[in-house]
């Protein structure tokens, strides 16, 4: 007789507020054999929350790779495995990827217990457009690295979803003033579901404010959302990059952006600082 395989579970838990959990969540917790975690501690404790006490396997960024062959295993024997991450929805800027796509490839049952996200809680509340958005989870940490990636998403159309680290809003803040522009409208979700829950709301220079004048603003987990660029604003940054790049074969970077502002009609500063930059990059 053959065993049917298990299910691998990707289940969502609260990214705060431990009153999140869903009733399916809890439910299958309970009934997994194992639970796969990122940090087997921070777990323990929701189970301990739930009134469970599952078998508890450590699985993380390092360790991922080596572990899908045991997660494999207990699912071929039959015993069902629930997938956690510290906070949220698993594989959303945390462990998991691995772990799924091979029991996927393996055609072993793989079914989500939605719930919270932090991406998607912070959008919902932007008053941000949610049609098209974008999510990038965390930009490079290192600066020049984390401001080329700005550059490249400076003239993105749809919203755009950033998780950030406490100790690096501010920079990441001064960035975007700097790459995408003060006056870019942008929501700063902090602690969300948490006691002091706090969504900031304006351009970058104002929630910037906003940010440096709230006592509680150096603390908490963040989670950025900044309104994309229209398609017509979209357009003549590409038709000014397009020019300034044919221009500076032939004159200085100051030349070229005095001649692509006065052709497009985008400020001189704005066609300057392109015409450094690709200068920089040549
Ligand atoms: N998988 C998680 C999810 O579904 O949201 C995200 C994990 S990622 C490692 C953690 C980041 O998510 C934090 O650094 C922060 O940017 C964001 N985040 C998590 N909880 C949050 C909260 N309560 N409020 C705002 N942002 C949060």
């Amino acid at each position: 007789m053959t065993t049917d395989p298990g299910t691998l579970y990707v289940v969502a838990t609260p990214i705060g507020n431990l009153d999140d959990i869903s009733a399916r969540a809890r439910d299958v917790l309970q009934k997994a054999v194992v639970v796969a975690a990122e940090d087997t501690r921070r777990a323990g404790q929701l189970l301990t929350h739930l009134g469970l006490k599952n078998r508890l396997l450590s699985l993380h960024e390092h360790n991922e790779k080596s572990r899908v062959d045991e997660v494999l295993t207990m699912l071929l024997s039959g015993d069902d495995v629930a997938l956690i991450s510290d906070a949220g929805t698993p594989l959303i800027s945390d462990p998991g990827y691995r772990v799924v796509e091979r029991v996927r490839a393996e055609a072993l049952p793989v079914s989500p217990i939605p719930g919270c996200c932090a991406a998607i809680a912070a959008l919902s509340v932007s008053g941000l457009p949610t049609d098209r958005f974008r999510f990038e989870g965390f930009l490079p940490a290192r600066p020049v690295a984390r401001r080329n990636r700005l550059k490249a998403l400076s003239d993105v159309t749809e919203t755009l979803i950033l998780y950030e680290s406490v100790h690096r809003v501010a920079e990441l803040l001064a960035d975007l003033e700097a790459i995408l522009g003060a006056q870019r409208p942008i929501t700063l979700a902090r602690e969300l579901t948490k006691r002091y829950e706090t969504i900031y709301r304006g351009t970058v220079t104002e929630v910037r404010e906003q940010l440096e004048a709230d006592p509680g603003g150096g603390k908490g987990e963040f989670t950025l959302v900044i309104a994309g660029v229209s398609e017509q604003q979209s357009a003549t940054t590409h038709e000014l990059e397009r020019i300034v790049t044919i221009l500076l074969q032939s004159v200085s970077a100051s030349q070229a952006a005095s001649l692509a502002a006065e052709i497009t009609g985008v400020k001189k500063r704005e066609a300057y600082r392109l015409a450094t930059e690709l200068k920089e990059r040549d």
